[in-house]
């Protein structure tokens, strides 16, 4: 499952650095997440990086994207690959 950040992002700036896989920009109005670069951060750490930063929780997982531990590493295998 892809993770999505929500309306209360304030804009701090602390997600996208952490992310491993550049899944994370800056929107028109607050940070997004690119569901297609997302795995949860399988493959790189044990939990999602940007959900430990962010300082106002505002990162929940995206129910509209869901994909099991596999299908995520998949994910990561065909990024990696990629870079
Ligand atoms: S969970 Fe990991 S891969 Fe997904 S956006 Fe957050 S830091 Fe990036
Ligand atoms: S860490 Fe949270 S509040 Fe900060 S930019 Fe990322 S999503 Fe927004």
């Amino acid at each position: 499952m892809a993770l999505y950040i929500t309306d209360e992002c304030i804009n701090c700036d602390v997600c996208e650095p952490e992310c491993p896989n550049g899944a994370i920009s800056q929107g028109e109005e607050i940070y997004e997440i690119d569901p297609n670069l997302c795995t949860e951060c399988v493959g790189h750490y044990d939990e999602p990086q940007c959900q430990q930063v962010c300082p106002v929780e505002c990162i929940p997982q995206d129910p509209n994207h869901v994909e099991s531990k596999d299908e995520l590493m998949e994910k990561y295998n065909i990024i990696t690959a990629a870079m």
